[in-house]
């Protein structure tokens, strides 16, 4: 979903160059259509639809809370461990939070923060799985089917608020803070993910680097303990969790300050691109 002179319009990025997705002819007018849309019925490009986007918009907005994993690289749940001062421990299970779809932002949006609310926000880049067909108690092995595509996560966190409410919903929870996109990018197009890079840098310096593989729990065995739980449906985002090397991993931290660029990457799906601002 980008932003452009028409307003908000559905769009294909190919070779750097965006344009104006056409729903299907035969298909029955609607009101809206949504990435899922796009995901189902392919790269429908408008004759003359190029477009100069002014915003990248997250690429959907899934219907209820953004469902994301804590802990799942180990790396990461080690360096988590030391500073939370706990005993270092590998989750059994997923831990999964939540946090609400408000919190979300575009590509290369700048992140603003109100100072008085946190001194202590920090990065997180992970991939986040799209799903298409919903479903409940999902198999494993039939969790692929359910994945409409992939994207990028930026799960901004307020350390100080994660550590202050306890609960992690409100440090996950800035409003328009957590930069999604740039693009979803079909299941069928991103396959072999174990090889797959995902990195971040806070001004080009590189902090985080890893490859998707490393995670300790994968799509489809997170895909089926949630769907065990409660049904997904369609449009829900999953963020998968982040590698080491976050801000709070450092000894001392090393927060974001005003007018840091952070870009988060990952291999085949693109990066994210943004400026934080200290209001
Ligand atoms: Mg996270």
């Amino acid at each position: 979903m980008v932003s452009a002179e028409n307003g908000s319009v559905l769009a294909v990025e190919r070779d750097g160059r965006w344009y104006q997705w056409a729903p299907p002819q035969e298909a029955p007018a609607r009101g809206s259509w949504s990435a899922l849309d796009v995901l189902a019925a392919g790269e429908r490009i408008q004759a003359d639809g190029m477009l100069q986007p002014a915003r990248l918009l997250p690429p959907i907005l899934p219907p209820r809370n953004v469902i994301c994993l804590g802990k799942n690289y180990r790396a990461h749940a080690e360096e988590f461990a030391t500073y939370a001062g706990e005993a270092e421990k590998l989750p059994e299970a997923p831990i999964v939070f939540t946090k609400p779809a408000a919190a979300l932002c575009g590509a290369h949006d700048v992140v603003t923060v109100d100072r008085q609310v946190t001194s202590a926000l920090d990065y997180e880049v992970e991939l986040g799985v799209v799903i298409g067909a919903g479903g409940a108690h999902i198999a494993a092995e039939d969790a692929e089917r359910h994945i409409a595509g992939y994207t990028i996560v930026n799960d901004v966190t307020a350390r100080d608020l994660q550590r202050r409410h306890a609960q992690w919903f409100l440090g996950k929870s800035l409003y328009r803070a957590t930069p999604t996109g740039p693009v979803i990018v079909s299941a069928g197009e991103f396959t072999d993910l174990a090889g797959r890079s995902i990195r971040s840098w806070v001004n080009d310096e590189l902090r985080q680097d890893s490859k998707l593989g490393e995670m300790i729990f994968g799509v489809a065995e997170t895909i089926a303990e949630i769907s065990r739980i409660f049904p997904l449906e369609p449009g829900d985002l999953i963020a998968m969790g982040t590698p080491s090397g976050v801000g709070v991993g450092f000894d001392p931290p090393r927060y974001l300050n005003h007018g840091d660029r952070v870009v988060c990457e990952i291999d085949g799906i693109g990066r994210l691109d943004n400026l934080i601002h200290f209001a």
